[in-house]
């Protein structure tokens, strides 16, 4: 068991077919106690009690940082200390640089980068007080090769923009213990893409993937559980692309 006595909190883990909620299954199955943050609240809940009685489902919107606040007070009261935090809330937008209005440009920021700062300036009192901490962030391959799967450039550069914001909270939080990683998934099969691929991309994509399959939600859930066991106690500041092979 990599995490028990663990207290985590996963944000964007509402959705059962989702890499948020294949994390918080497998750091159950590895003992750790879960609460999942969502915009979703009925669907955080039911998510939570898919888990068992001793997980917590709570409605928050990352982009609000008052909300993080608040749900992570929750959890506190609830668990006492939050040892992980795995930000993975996150949304994307298929749409050409010259369409991107300000509205989608603030919307794509707000959620996939604002988003990991204020849960994780949330999170960060209680783990720094604790002398210890994981913190994983989600990023994409997009930010490493400029989008070309589904993500508009916004998307690219919010990700990008996870990489550099885990960077520096990972400099500054190292001396009290806490460690910042990112992971780097390629195209895995939720409900952000259902639907969104046709055949002819599948084949075209496949062909970019070494490993020539295309991700599935646990694939990254095990490079989560990595990063927030002390399996990985000296990696900071780290980023794992999670992608088959698509960048060599
Ligand atoms: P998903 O849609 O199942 O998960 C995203 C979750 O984020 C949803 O539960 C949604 O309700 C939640 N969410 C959206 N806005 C929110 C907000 N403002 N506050 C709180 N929660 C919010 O899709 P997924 O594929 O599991 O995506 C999880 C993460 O992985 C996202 O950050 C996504 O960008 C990233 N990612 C996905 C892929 C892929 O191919 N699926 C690849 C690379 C990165």
């Amino acid at each position: 068991m990599l995490l028990k006595g663990k207290f985590a909190v996963i944000s964007g883990a509402a959705g059962v077919r989702g890499i948020g909620f294949a994390t918080a299954r497998t750091f159950v199955e590895q003992g750790a106690r879960v609460a999942i943050l969502d915009l979703d609240a009925d669907g955080a809940r039911r998510a939570a009690a898919e888990l068992g009685p001793d997980h917590l489902g709570i409605g928050c919107n990352v982009t609000n940082k008052a909300d993080c606040e608040r749900a992570v007070a929750q959890v506190i009261s609830a668990f006492g200390r939050i040892d992980i935090l795995i930000n993975n809330a996150g949304i994307t937008q298929a749409i050409k640089v010259w369409d991107i209005d300000e509205a989608n440009w603030d919307r794509i920021q707000d959620v996939n980068l604002k988003g990991v700062l204020f849960l994780s300036q949330a999170v960060m009192p209680h783990m720094r007080a604790a002398k210890s901490g994981s913190i994983a962030c989600m990023s994409s391959v997009s930010a490493q090769r400029g989008g070309g799967i589904l993500g508009g450039a916004h998307y690219s550069a919010a990700k990008a923009g996870v990489l550099g914001l885990a960077k520096a909270m990972a400099r500054e939080l190292g001396g009290d213990g806490v460690r910042v990683n990112c992971v780097t998934p390629g195209l895995i099969q939720t409900d952000i893409n259902a639907g969104k691929i046709s055949d002819e991309k599948r084949t075209e994509i496949l062909a970019g993937i070494p490993l020539n399959r295309l991700g599935v939600p646990q694939d990254v859930a095990n490079v989560f559980l990595f990063l927030a066991s002390d399996l990985s106690a000296y990696l900071t500041g780290n980023t794992i692309d999670v992608n088959g092979g698509m960048l060599i």
